[in-house]
């Protein structure tokens, strides 16, 4: 019987703030030994990270204050996966539009984003999202308070958008984002291409 894309890797799931469990269950599904990552000797263990939604100022607050943001930095630079979804993928930005004062991302993707880009009224939304990557069926998107992606730099890819052309989903070598939520929705197609991405970097 064919294994699962995650069997015998060991990944992390950035339990700052946000919603943690969702992901260690979706990675844990796929078979991977998932483990919440706080410290940077537990970062260290890890062969790729997921850097969950939540809210990214706070996200990135608490990386200072833990230590956290340099070693992040230096494995993201080594070329560790990391899949940010929400205010993952605002972490993983180069550049952040909307942020509040001093807010600082990790970096790493060649974009910027632009924080709560739908605004008050389309705050959260449901959509289904045809990604030629990820085949059939169409991924069905959730977005909460959602970024977008305002510019891809040349050495990211977009991997979809909205009908109107608005890009939700990147990815520039082993790094990926998306500004929706598949942790919630069962979808489990994202989690086993970055778990794949760890498989072929380990
Ligand atoms: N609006 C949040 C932020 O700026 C992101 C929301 C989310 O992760 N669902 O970080």
């Amino acid at each position: 019987m064919a294994g699962k894309p995650g069997d015998g890797l060991r990944v992390g799931v950035l339990a700052l703030q946000g919603d943690v469990r969702e992901h260690l269950a979706v990675l844990r599904e796929l078979g991977a030994d998932a483990v919440s990552v706080r410290r940077p000797q537990e970062l260290d263990t890890v062969g790729g990270l997921v850097i969950p939604g939540g809210e990214s100022s706070v996200i990135d607050k608490l990386s200072r204050l833990f230590g956290m943001a340099a070693p992040l930095r230096a494995r993201i630079a080594g070329g560790m996966p990391v899949y940010g979804t929400c205010a993952g993928l605002i972490m993983l930005a180069d550049t952040v539009l909307d942020a509040i004062a001093g807010q600082q991302s990790l970096g790493g993707l060649d974009v910027a984003v632009r924080r709560n880009a739908f605004g008050n009224q389309n705050d959260s939304f449901e959509t289904d999202l045809a990604i030629p990557e990820l085949g059939e069926p169409p991924v069905h998107a959730v977005f909460i308070r959602a970024p977008v992606v305002e510019s891809v730099g040349a050495r990211a890819r977009v991997l979809a958008a909205l009908p109107d052309g608005r890009v939700v989903a990147v990815e520039q070598g082993n790094l990926l984002g998306t500004s929706f939520h598949p942790e919630v929705t069962g979808e489990h197609r994202f989690h086993a291409r970055f778990l794949e991405r760890v498989r072929a970097t380990s």
